[in-house]
């Protein structure tokens, strides 16, 4: 989706993946200097090995302490994490607000921290985290409540009342057909979310289309938060409908 919109753009330059091994990582930033490199994405799971290489880091990717995006900036390389604003620019797209609503992510992971802080910061009345391993969905609440103040965080089963916007955020149902949630958390969700973009119907988005619930999956994310991406490094607003047939095409082939 990057080297179509460059090219839309009449940019000359192009986007190429790297496989790269941890011992290379200090070696990274020098061969990129020299090959004139501008900026790229780094991911799992170099999200946060990458930060002692780097200058600067945007307010985001320093709360979070993990990047996803760097780009070449005059004080040198600039670490930033898109993913949190990404998925929030997603559900603008879908006519869906956070702000003021009571809002339930399952994981305590990497993603889900992201979207937690970046929900928080948007203003959701109350955020629960449910995981797998209590103490890691602890960690967050409190890592929330350093942050938002203002907004109540809950790391139990939510008494039985109505959820705004249900998120799951683990991997759970991406190489399996299983469901993180029980059928009384669906049921009892307003609007379900599933992070996972492949398979783009999971077993949850399958239950909720099921009992009539709006759902939507992570391609959005996704795309989104390489939309911020190619925005951080091109300074350019990004074709956003171009990069979103590019991606489709790449994830979902025929
Ligand atoms: P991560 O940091 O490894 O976190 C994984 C999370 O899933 C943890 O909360 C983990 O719980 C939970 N989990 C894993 N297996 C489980 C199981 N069998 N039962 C219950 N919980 C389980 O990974 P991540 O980076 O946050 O990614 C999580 C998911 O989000 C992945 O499917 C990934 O593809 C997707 N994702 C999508 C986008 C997008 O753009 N749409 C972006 C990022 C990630 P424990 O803490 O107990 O291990």
């Amino acid at each position: 989706m990057h080297s179509i919109a460059l090219q839309e753009l009449g940019i000359n330059a192009v986007y190429l993946p790297f496989l790269i091994s941890e011992d290379q990582l200090p070696h990274l930033l020098d061969a990129f200097y020299l090959t004139r490199v501008q900026g790229f994405n780094i991911t799992l799971p170099f999200k946060e090995k990458i930060i002692p290489f780097l200058d600067t880091l945007s307010e985001e990717a320093k709360m979070l302490q993990s990047v996803n995006t760097v780009k070449k900036t005059e004080e040198g390389w600039k670490g930033y994490n898109t993913d949190g604003s990404g998925f929030i620019r997603s559900l603008a797209a879908n006519d869906i607000s956070v702000t003021g609503k009571k809002v339930l992510i399952i994981g305590a992971g990497g993603a889900a921290k992201s979207i937690a802080i970046s929900i928080a910061m948007v203003g959701a009345s109350e955020i629960i985290i449910l995981n797998r391993s209590r103490d890691k969905a602890d960690v967050l609440a409190a890592m929330i409540s350093q942050i938002s103040s203002s907004t109540p965080v809950s790391t139990s089963t939510p008494r039985a009342h109505k959820i705004d916007i249900t998120i799951n955020a683990t991997s759970v149902g991406m190489k399996d057909d299983s469901s993180p949630l029980s059928d009384d958390l669906i049921k009892r969700s307003e609007q379900i979310i599933d992070i996972i973009y492949n398979p783009a119907q999971t077993t949850l988005l399958k239950q909720a289309a099921a009992l009539s619930i709006p759902r939507m999956n992570g391609l959005d994310m996704l795309l989104y938060q390489g939309v911020e991406a190619f925005e951080i490094w091109t300074d350019r607003k990004a074709p956003v409908e171009l990069m979103r047939k590019s991606l489709m095409a790449s994830v979902y082939p025929c």
